[in-house]
């Protein structure tokens, strides 16, 4: 009889939730919206609800599972399984979300950093299965980060590890979410993106952007910039490239520091292809050493936007296995 994993991911607008068998197949996935006002019970009564939900239609029990791995946003300690104060989870604070929800479900859960646990899924399933060493940006708000050597999810002493978006690009940089200065979130996220686009307008730059914001720069998206890529605006254009120019000069350091076989991508940005793609990779080769570069392939994420809750059940599998050893 196969035994079951199961993965949830705790986003600030959705819980996923998947579970997947002992041989890496995804029986059924799921997402429902985060009641993210409510604070801390009411979401974790919502994500036990969405396991249990899952199991029903499966006709999975409690015992037919090994455990349970859940993703939340940092900071926090996985080993506790102590969730500390993520900025997009109001009224949380010091939440033992993994005791909380072993209460819940009965089962033993494992809690990950979510960009931990969406490079895990990658590896595990995804566009970085078979190799030993990648790492993983995750393209969104922010740019999340993770990091997969010799086969284990790179931690740190203190389990901070892989923080890849906060890698400094600029001395005296653009101002970064996290407080600092310079950092590679600051300039390669959507967000970094739009700021970009943003500062040229302001600089007197033409573009079909304005119109379609009516104006209003402070309206403008990381979609409306692709967009008018499409359309061929010429400004639109340059801030794309610039984008992946400093996503290029980031990986350029991943790449000379670890020298990964693969370093993935994630997030919607990656629709573009190879707009994105094709800047990133020269300007890897150009600022890279020779041979790291060359072995390394910059390629799109292998799970779209399961990465993440896939990988918590990946990551919960592997403790599980830790401990039972
Ligand atoms: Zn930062």
């Amino acid at each position: 009889m196969s035994k079951y994993i199961v993965g949830v991911d705790l986003g600030g607008t959705n819980i996923k939730s998947a579970i997947v068998s002992e041989e890496k197949k995804i029986i059924v996935k799921t997402s429902v919206p985060t009641p993210t006002q409510e604070g801390p019970k009411a979401i974790m009564d919502a994500m036990a609800n969405v396991v249990h939900e899952l199991m029903n239609k499966e006709g999975i029990t409690t015992q037919d599972i090994l455990a349970v791995g859940i993703g939340a946003p940092g900071p926090m300690n996985w080993q506790t399984g102590i969730v500390y104060s993520p900025p997009n989870l109001p009224g949380w604070h010091n939440v033992p979300l993994a005791d909380e929800m072993q209460k819940r479900l009965d089962v033993p859960c494992y809690i990950e950093n979510d960009a931990n646990a969406a490079c895990f899924g990658e590896y595990w399933l995804g566009a970085g299965q078979g190799c030993d060493c990648i790492a993983v940006l995750t393209l969104g708000t922010g740019v999340g980060g993770g990091i997969v050597v010799f086969k284990k999810l790179l931690r740190g002493i203190d389990g901070t590890a892989g923080e890849l978006g906060h890698l400094k690009v600029q001395r005296d940089g653009r101002l970064c979410g996290c407080g600092s200065k310079g950092c590679l979130e600051a300039y390669a996220s959507v967000t970094g993106m739009v700021r970009t686009a943003q500062e040229e307008i302001e600089k007197g730059k033409k573009t079909i952007l304005t119109e379609m914001c009516n104006n209003n720069i402070h309206a403008i998206t990381g979609k409306m910039i692709f967009q008018a890529v499409e359309k061929g605006d010429a400004l639109a254009k340059e801030v794309f490239n610039e984008t992946a120019v400093w996503l290029g000069l980031g990986i350029a350091s991943i790449v000379n520091m670890l020298n990964p076989e693969r370093v993935i991508l994630c997030g919607g940005m990656i629709a573009a292809g190879d707009i994105l793609f094709n800047p990133v990779r020269e300007t890897v080769m150009n600022n890279a050493f020779e041979v790291p570069a060359k072995r390394c392939e910059i390629v799109p994420a292998g799970l779209g936007e399961d990465s993440g809750v896939i990988g918590c059940a990946g990551c919960a599998l592997t403790r599980y296995y830790d401990e039972h050893k």
